[in-house]
């Protein structure tokens, strides 16, 4: 069949089911079927590439030139980007197909997709359930199948949860490796794009057309993109695994440990070693990612002022009340929270109380893992503490939100490469086992990931 065909399957369940699950805030059609007339076109030609023709969905945090780019915010409703993001141009040169844009947390804050302005997204196995966030609608739309893979960011587990909640596949690479230009920035020494979607195999072609160095992005790595599909199929004959004994504390639900102790067995089976490691300052992660990530966040989001761009109140009086009022009435409560903890630690006598302190729990965190991958090739274990827990159950206690994060922020907090892939079901929910790879191990990542599943 052709590109044209299996994009109009897809618009047709978007139009048919999404009403279910809310996983997208913009369908390209128009576009989606001028990509595809393109696509068909090479492929008749002979010019196929492996993506060549295949539908994708973006993070609505992705900026995609001539199309509404809201990041999930009232304050970027009216927003039509002007430029292309380098992950979108290079997943377009690429071949892919725009089906749309997906769903998310607003500003990428949230672990449950019920902070967007488009309203929540709903898990497409139980729609009592959250997707997950902040990527909760590229999650959502590929477990629908209503796209078969989407685009994510994850700054502390953004990818890596929904992706285990919905019972997908995701993966974080390593900071630098995807280049954040056009992306729109959360906490900027955190973000890393990643792909979504049914398997490890996807996943690997769509990193190796994502990844690589932009001059653009002054963080991004200049080191060779490896062949990420030349390597699924190695073996994991000798293989060294690290289980972290924090990772299986209190507050594990006992259905998704067993999942996980299944898991461990069966890479066993495959012939991995298996040895208890520790990572002493893990349970550290959250208060110092919720110190850092703010902090960020307050000055990257200084930008939507009212005056440039995005939303602008009514009538207002002066100078001041178009800042206030702007602000005030763009921005969500949970945005709001953010800046106003990141302001505080960052303000003269905090500064060194708050975030100092934090940046040194975060070398911490760090060397802890440089000190494990000495003795083990990839580290173990749960992406999230419990299944998807219910549709407001956690939204009026960010702190409970917060800790639902616990297993996925310090690999962020590192800059390594993570991964969540589908390992089993806890109370009929799906159940992410978490991969943690030392830097620039994604090749490694998706081959154990392939091998697996
Ligand atoms: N849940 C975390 C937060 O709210 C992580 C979000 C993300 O990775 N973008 O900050």
């Amino acid at each position: 069949f052709s590109s044209q065909e299996l994009t109009r399957h897809y618009l047709d369940r978007i139009q048919r089911l999404d009403n279910q699950f809310n996983s997208f805030i913009s369908v390209t059609e128009e576009r989606a079927m001028a990509d595809a007339a393109a696509a068909d076109q090479r492929i008749q030609s002979g010019n196929a590439a492996p993506l060549t023709g295949i539908p994708i969905a973006h993070k609505d945090i992705f900026c995609t030139q001539g199309i509404r780019t809201s990041a999930g915010s009232r304050m970027l409703d009216n927003f039509i980007a002007p430029y292309e993001s380098t992950v979108t141009a290079n997943l377009a040169a690429a071949g892919t197909v725009l089906l749309g844009k997906t769903n998310m947390d607003e500003f990428a804050m949230g672990s449950s997709n019920e902070n967007s302005y488009y309203g929540a997204v709903k898990n497409p196995w139980d729609t009592a359930a959250i997707a997950g966030g902040s990527s909760g609608g590229s999650a959502a739309a590929v477990a629908a199948r209503l796209t078969p893979a989407a685009t994510g960011t994850d700054t502390g587990g953004s990818i890596r949860q929904p992706a285990s909640h919905c019972g997908i596949t995701g993966i974080k690479p390593t900071y630098g490796r995807v280049s954040r230009w056009g992306m729109i920035a959360y906490a900027s020494s955190l973000d890393q794009a990643g792909p979504m979607a049914r398997t490890s195999e996807d996943a690997a072609l769509l990193l190796q057309a994502m990844a690589g160095l932009d001059p653009k992005d002054s963080t991004s790595v200049d080191q060779p993109v490896e062949d990420y599909s030349a390597r699924l199929n190695d073996s994991l004959d000798g293989l060294r695994i690290g289980i972290p004994r924090e990772f299986f504390a209190d507050g594990l639900d006992s259905g998704v440990e067993q999942c996980i102790r299944d898991a461990i067995a069966e890479l066993e089976k495959l012939g991995a070693r298996v040895t208890e490691i520790s990572l002493p300052n893990s349970q550290l992660s959250v208060p110092a990612y919720y110190v850092i990530a703010p902090a960020e966040a307050s000055s990257n989001l200084s930008r939507f002022d009212g005056v440039r761009y995005g939303y602008r109140c009514d009538n207002p009086t002066d100078l001041e009340d178009l800042y206030t009022r702007s602000r005030g009435e763009g921005f969500g409560a949970e945005v709001k929270r953010r800046i106003l903890v990141g302001s505080y630690a960052l303000s003269a006598g905090y500064y060194d109380a708050y975030y100092i302190q934090a940046q040194k729990i975060r070398r911490l965190i760090k060397n802890d893992f440089v000190s494990a991958f000495g003795q083990v090739d990839v580290i173990v274990g749960p992406t999230a503490p419990t299944p998807a827990f219910n549709l407001g159950e956690k939204s009026d206690d960010p702190v409970a939100m917060y800790l639902s994060d616990i297993y996925t922020l310090s690999t962020n907090l590192a800059g390594l490469p993570g991964m969540s892939i589908p390992a089993g079901q806890s109370a009929g929910r799906p159940v992410g086992l978490q991969l943690i790879g030392n830097y620039f191990s994604e090749a490694r990542l998706l081959n154990i990931a392939h091998r697996f599943q």
